[in-house]
């Protein structure tokens, strides 16, 4: 069954978004509303809803989430976020903030970020 997600959308290239970075497992794209001076959202290709889900194949979440971090470190390289830093985050599931189910991590950063998390 195919599901109406607009990452698989970008992803396809159905919904046009630059792609700041990709490989063959995943993409990068600025968010569309940015919570630091740069907000970036690392995304996989495939399809998958949540980190919640992603373990359902802990094997295959492994390497997924290696992947995501992989792309985002490089991210950080390009956009001169290291050696100040930036914050990586994944919200899972209504309660941790997710409001596109569609597994990503947020890259922030560009600036001091505040402290705290909620
Ligand atoms: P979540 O709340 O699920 O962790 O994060 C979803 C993020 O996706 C939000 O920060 C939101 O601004 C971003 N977003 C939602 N729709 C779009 C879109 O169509 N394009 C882009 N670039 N970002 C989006
Ligand atoms: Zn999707």
């Amino acid at each position: 069954m195919k599901v109406d997600c607009i990452f698989c959308k970008i992803s396809s290239g159905e919904v046009p978004a630059k792609k700041i970075l990709e490989n063959d497992h995943a993409f990068v794209i600025a968010d569309l509303h940015p919570q630091a001076k740069k907000h970036f959202l690392v995304i996989p290709k495939k399809h998958i809803q949540s980190v919640a889900t992603a373990f359902e194949e802990p094997t295959e979440a492994k390497t997924i989430l290696g992947e995501l971090f992989a792309l985002g470190y490089e991210l950080a390289q390009n956009e001169k976020l290291l050696p100040g830093g930036f914050r990586s985050v994944i919200n899972t599931n209504a309660d941790g903030g997710q409001t596109v189910f569609h597994l990503h991590l947020h890259i922030l950063g560009g600036e001091k970020l505040k402290d705290g998390f909620a």
